[in-house]
């Protein structure tokens, strides 16, 4: 054999050799086995042929945290339909989180430690985590905010036995129960599964609105969701802020019924986050930019209702949250049966990922980033004074330029790129306005608070 032919043939034969490596990394990740990083080079090798030299990521390697709840598909969908290979992100790992707690535990770890890189967070976790607020010893592990996962699909579920007493989404005697309660020394109890982030914002919200105080009032406090769903079928909680498949499973078991959804509290609020540790990104920016191509994608992916099936099984799997397709269905399409005769059936109340009727979910809006640190100092979670610090804060921790690069590298139309980083004026069920140029006018507008505003 000639030099000439010798050479060509080794480059065929590698090039074969590398190709079937993508095909069974694929065909393990579909499987939900953990892919042979022994692949890893050749992997690299063949989706570089395919990606730009400059778009190349740095690693095709990362440890993302996830909770097996609806927030996490954009994840799960991006490694099983193969968006996160298809931008070189080969062998990324999704890690179940036995909570947010070990998922916070973990990331301040990394993955060097044997903990995440990053992953599915409620907010404003990656700015108390960077601030040291939420950490052992108050270390401070800077993080950044990349995008936005989902709205909607939480909810506020509510024990049987208050069921037809007005205990609802406007609490038509909600106050008069509770107060009842509280005088017979037997206050009202109800529980979310991390204190300071959405799912307690959330009830705090809805029962402040129905002129309820959750602090002085009831008793409100972080308890596990297999625990809580224990405890209001023995009756001795009376509410749960939670996210689905939780409160359809409320619902088909007859513990309790469906108070609200947060689409109803709401519309189209801001969720949870993709958000990752700072030196990660910093150290890998192609590889984080492959990673929310692939986000990017599983959203849209997501968003076309045809794919929910699919979708629901995916999610459902032994590998996931383990549960019955149907339990993911009925939500995914927009329909709910909350439980007390009320049924939901509209695709704009579903969980979305990609677009809602606002503009889009994905974006990370620094004015939602803003809302979340109000409500923060709203409840005395942080000091009324962070409000000067908060822009300082928010423009470190988000990063939605990143996302922008991402976007356009992904030939996103230009109508789906936001041009401001503000959504502008939010206006809850209750009437409360939350203008991003004014937080402390929302604060003053708001009857039960920690601060004086
Ligand atoms: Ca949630």
């Amino acid at each position: 054999m000639t030099e000439f032919s010798n050479q060509f043939s080794r480059r065929k034969f590698l090039l074969t050799v590398g190709a079937s490596a993508v095909g069974s990394v694929l065909l393990k990740g579909c499987l939900g086995n953990p892919p042979d990083f022994a692949d890893t080079a050749q992997v690299q090798q063949v989706v570089a042929a395919n990606i730009s030299p400059e778009q190349a990521p740095e690693t095709t390697r990362v440890k993302l945290g996830y909770i097996p709840i609806v927030e996490s598909a954009p994840l799960i969908i991006a490694k099983e339909k193969g968006f996160f290979a298809k931008y070189g992100m080969a062998d990324v790992e999704l890690s179940k989180q036995a909570s947010w707690g070990s998922a916070r535990d973990n990331v301040e770890i990394g993955s060097a430690g044997g903990g995440i890189d990053g992953g599915q967070w409620q907010m404003p976790m990656p700015h108390l985590i960077s601030e040291g607020v939420i950490t052992k010893g108050n270390a401070k592990i800077p993080m950044y905010v990349l995008a936005q996962l989902i709205t909607h699909g939480n909810g506020i579920a509510i024990a049987s036995k208050w069921q037809g007493q007005g205990v609802d989404l406007k609490m038509a005697q909600g106050k008069g129960i509770v107060s009842q309660l509280k005088s017979a020394g037997t206050p009202f109890k109800a529980a979310h599964t991390f204190p300071h982030v959405n799912q307690d914002f959330w009830i705090r919200y809805w029962l402040a609105a129905g002129g309820i105080d959750p602090d002085r009032d009831i008793n409100l406090m972080p308890v596990p969701s297999a625990q809580t769903v224990a405890n209001m079928k023995t009756g001795t909680m009376d509410a749960f802020s939670t996210g689905d498949p939780w409160p359809y499973r409320i619902v088909k078991d007859k513990i309790g019924y469906m108070a609200a959804l947060t689409a109803e509290i709401w519309k189209n609020h801001p969720e949870e986050y993709f958000a990752m540790r700072a030196d990660w990104v910093d150290k890998n920016p192609k590889a984080t930019k492959a990673l929310l191509k692939g986000i990017m994608e599983a959203q849209q992916w997501l968003d076309n209702f045809d794919n929910r099936q699919e979708a629901a099984k995916i999610l459902a799997g032994r590998n996931y949250f383990n549960l019955p397709v149907a339990i993911l269905l009925e939500p995914f399409q927009g329909r709910y049966d909350m439980g007390d005769g009320r049924k939901i059936d509209d695709q704009s109340m579903a969980p979305l990922y990609w677009k809602d009727e606002k503009g889009s979910v994905s974006y990370p809006y620094k004015s939602h980033d803003l809302w979340f640190i109000t409500e923060s100092i709203r409840w005395g979670f942080l000091p009324q004074d962070y409000l000067t610090k908060a822009k300082a804060v928010i423009d470190q921790v988000n990063r939605e330029d990143i996302w922008r690069e991402a976007a356009k590298e992904a030939g996103i139309a230009a109508a789906d790129i936001p041009t401001s980083t503000s959504r502008g004026v939010e206006t809850f069920f209750d009437g409360i306005k939350f203008d991003p140029e004014n937080p402390t006018a929302y604060l003053k507008s708001l009857q039960i608070k920690r601060v004086k505003a």
